[in-house]
Order: C-alpha cells, then structure tokens, then sequence
C-alpha cells in the first residue's frame, strides 16, 4: 500500500539535498503509515509531521532523514534513541542494519508503540523512563539521536556516546531548535556542527525542560 506516494517522498527528499543511500532505502521499505493514527494516514507521505496523540508528534519525513544521514552509522552499530513516539524513527534505524535501543517518558505513547513493534515483529529493545539518563546498562552507543528539543545537551549522553561516535540532538529554546551534531574526539573533547531552524515538542527530564 501506499508505494507511488513512498517513491514520491524519496525523491522530494532527493530534492531537498538527502544523499545517503542507506537511509533513503530505508525510508523507502519502511511504511510511514503504520505509525501513524488512522485519521491522518492520508498525509502520511507529505513531508510534514503529524500529531500522534498525548500532544506528541511524529518527525517530519526530511528531519528524520536529516538526522539520521548525521548520524553516519555502519550496519551493526549500536543506537539509542531518546523519544521513541511513534516508533518511526527506530523502525528506520533497525532497517538500516542497526541494534537499536529506545527511550520514552509517557507510558501510554511506550505502551502503545510497544504493541506495534510486537505486531509488526520489530526487534528494538524499549524502556521507560527518563531519556535524559540514558541507558547505562547498554552503554557505550555508537550515536544517540535525541528526537524531542533540549535546553542544553545531557551531561550522561555526553558520558555514554562511544569514542568516534555521534549524538544529534536540536538544542535551543521551548520551541525552536538547532540541530547540534556532536563527534565525541576523546573522552572529554567532541567536535560540533550545527544546522539551524528546528521545531521539536520539548524534552521533559532531569537535565531537559521541566514539565508545564
Ligand atoms: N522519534 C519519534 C518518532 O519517530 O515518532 C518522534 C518523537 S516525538 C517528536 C518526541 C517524543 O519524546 C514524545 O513521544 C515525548 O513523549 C518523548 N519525550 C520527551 N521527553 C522525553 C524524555 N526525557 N525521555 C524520553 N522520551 C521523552
């Protein structure tokens, strides 16, 4: 279902400057339209997000795209994701070859996507619970990529991101973001570059925003 408008997201993102095969591929296999609520299914493959219940959203198609070129993995490597949603994002990760591990703080939203990786036999391994902690059971991680805005990047990210990994995280205010990437050189110093103009629903937790 739905492939005519899946091969049409690919080339938009072609357009829009997404180069990386691996993760166009992916975009391309997974259905989009499984994770989302039934009454936008429609939409699913513009290039918007879409609301998924509880206030929370699904990513854009591109800032997916985006973050998850940066994030420049080989098969194999090991991810974990801070924000889990609607379960999209780690979806692609797991078609690209990843061991993907996931974080979300609402128990309705993990609860739910939880029964959609199980339906649809995704191996991802999920918790819940405050994502900016991290997992330190499965650390170190390869890259992190954190899919809600934070005021500032997590100290313990910093401390579980591997040496010569990558974490992509949007920093910046309530609701406009920069998209930081951040190579972790040696244990104390990291590269960063920066990609301005984000929108991200807040990250809630002990070192991101307090809840309102
Ligand atoms: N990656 C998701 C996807 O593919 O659908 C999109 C995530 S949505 C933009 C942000 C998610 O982050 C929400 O589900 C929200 O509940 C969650 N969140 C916010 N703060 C969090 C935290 N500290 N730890 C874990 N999840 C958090």
């Amino acid at each position: 279902m739905y492939e005519k408008e899946r091969e049409e997201l690919i080339q938009n993102l072609r357009v829009k400057g997404i180069k990386d095969e691996s993760v166009l591929n992916a975009m391309l296999k997974v259905e989009r339209h499984l994770f989302v609520p039934e009454a936008v299914r429609p939409h699913a493959y513009n290039d918007i997000a879409l609301p998924i219940g509880y206030g929370q959203t699904i990513s854009q198609p591109f800032t997916v795209a985006i973050m998850t070129e940066a994030l420049n993995l080989k098969p194999n490597s090991k991810v974990l994701e801070i924000g889990t949603g609607s379960g999209y994002q780690a979806a692609i990760l797991l078609e690209m070859g990843m061991k993907v591990y996931t974080i979300e703080r609402n128990p309705d939203i993990y609860y739910r996507t939880q029964k959609l990786f199980d339906k649809l036999g995704l191996r991802i391994l999920m918790k819940l619970g405050d994502g900016t902690i991290g997992w330190e059971e499965y650390a170190p991680f390869d890259g992190i990529i954190v899919t809600a805005g934070s005021p500032s990047i997590p100290e313990k990210l910093k401390k579980q991101l591997a040496v010569n990994g990558r974490m992509v995280i949007p920093v910046g205010g309530r609701s406009t973001q920069t998209m930081t990437i951040l190579t972790k050189i040696s244990d104390d110093k990291f590269r960063i570059e920066k990609i301005p103009h984000f929108a991200f629903v807040p990250l809630i937790g002990r070192e991101g925003w307090k809840e309102e």
